[in-house]
């Protein structure tokens, strides 16, 4: 079937599965086995010259399986569609977002270089980078939305290794508040301290962006990163992640997923696969359900000031809604707000919600709301939480796909408990 000109969405249900290899069935079947049989000794030593990268598969070569940690049908299968949706060359996944952000640093970069990055990044990234990577005498330098160009590459002049940048890894927008970072800006600060002897990988974590609303290879990136556990699993019930990118990269990141051994295994490869069919179905639905629920907010007199792509693009500056417009695809379905008060009446609403539920994670079916003051961002340092806006009054929503008029609803009565805490005082503060 020719397959070129059609949509990833169409693909999802069989690209890359022969129903006749595996008796006909209509869904790929979950491979759980740990090794394959050879036919004979000579196919067992050709399968290994392609793994070991001793000589090019022919084109009309089947990919031959050895072992589970080099290959697996479910975790191929699953690899070669999630190629479609960024138009990537190859793909690799892994066990969680985790481990395929260390793994793709750690092939990247090497002891006495540097590393610059956005801030804020995940948590669980940031912590790889400000202690892990600095026992590697890996050093790094941070950067926020607002800085601009020139800040950061005099930021990384002023360090005196600009020649051993080896990596940028930014997070765009950024969690909890949205915050837009210019993917084609970094692209311009690689390039500017590029040296033939040094190649500048540019990652991307796309995680909140899934792979349907930002396409960051086609502005300039050299991998795409996600945690698969967000929107591409999309049911909060695996953790999984993915990096793309080039075929030369892609072999490095490979590699070392070999040897690291933290690939996926083939029923996280086969519940993903599943995740996908319905991929832009549930994005979608979760995309206008927050174009309703941020439009109520804007317009609630419990909310302060809300923080969604769609109200930047809006009434952003006009350099900012250039990016916005060149850069994402749909206004996505993270919501961060300013409840008015403070941290009592951000958890009266967090306390009271029935419908949405109280946990951190996101790009689920169901909705969730947190407060990342004093949840996932708990370990941001103080200076950096004022200047991200993380204050207590912060909370944030990931929108699922339910009713939007029944979230809305649940919005508003959660809303009504936190003003019922506000002091009578407050209250007439918020009235005026
Ligand atoms: C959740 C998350 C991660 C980590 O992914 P895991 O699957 O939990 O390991 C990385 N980056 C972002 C932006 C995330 O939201």
């Amino acid at each position: 079937m020719d397959y070129s000109n059609m949509r990833p969405e169409s693909l999802m249900m069989s690209y890359g599965y022969k129903p006749s290899l595996s008796e006909g069935a209509i869904k790929c079947p979950i491979f759980q086995t740990s090794t394959f049989v050879f036919n004979n000794a000579m196919e067992g030593k050709r399968f290994f010259e392609v793994a070991y990268g001793l000589r090019e598969k022919d084109p009309s070569e089947e990919l031959g399986l050895i072992y589970s940690r080099l290959n697996n049908p479910d975790l191929e299968i699953l690899e070669n569609r999630l190629c479609l949706w960024d138009e990537a060359e190859d793909a690799a996944v892994f066990e969680s977002g985790m481990s395929a952000i260390s793994t793709s640093m750690l092939e990247f970069m090497e002891p006495g270089d540097l590393l610059l990055y956005s801030k804020p990044v995940y948590g669980g990234t940031d912590h790889f980078i400000n202690h892990f990577l600095k026992k590697l005498n890996i050093e790094s330098v941070g950067f926020l939305a607002s800085d601009s160009k020139e800040d950061i590459i005099n930021r990384i002049n002023a360090t005196g290794k600009g020649d051993k940048l080896a990596m940028i890894h930014i997070e765009t927008p950024a969690n909890p508040t949205n915050a837009v970072i210019d993917i084609e800006m970094c692209a311009e600060i690689k390039e500017h301290f590029h040296t033939d002897e040094k190649q500048i990988v540019l990652s991307v974590d796309n995680t909140y962006m899934g792979p349907l609303w930002q396409h960051p290879l086609k502005h300039g990136a050299d991998l795409v990163l996600y945690s698969a556990t967000k929107y591409i699993g999309g049911h909060s019930d695996v953790i999984a992640g993915a990096c793309l990118g080039s075929k030369e990269l892609m072999a490095r990141v490979k590699g070392l997923r070999t040897f690291m051994g933290n690939m996926a295994g083939p029923w996280t490869g086969w519940l993903l696969m599943r995740s996908l069919e319905t991929l832009k179905v549930r994005m979608d639905q979760q995309a206008t359900n927050a174009r309703h629920i941020a439009k109520f907010l804007d317009a609630h007199p419990m909310v302060e000031r809300i923080y969604y792509l769609g109200e930047m693009a809006a009434n952003g500056s006009d350099e900012l809604k250039a990016i916005i417009n060149n850069q994402f695809e749909s206004h996505g379905a993270m919501i961060a707000f300013d409840i008015k008060g403070g941290e009592r009446e951000a958890f009266a609403f967090l306390d009271n919600l029935k419908l949405m539920r109280l946990a951190v994670s996101l790009g689920g079916t169901e909705s969730l709301a947190e407060h990342p003051q004093t949840m996932t961002h708990a370990d941001v340092s103080p200076e950096d939480k004022i200047a991200m806006n993380i204050t207590e009054k912060l909370v944030r929503l990931s929108i699922g796909v339910e009713n939007y008029e029944d979230l809305i609803a649940d919005v508003s009565q959660a809303l009504d408990s936190a003003s019922d805490v506000m002091s009578i005082d407050e209250k007439l503060m918020v009235q005026r």
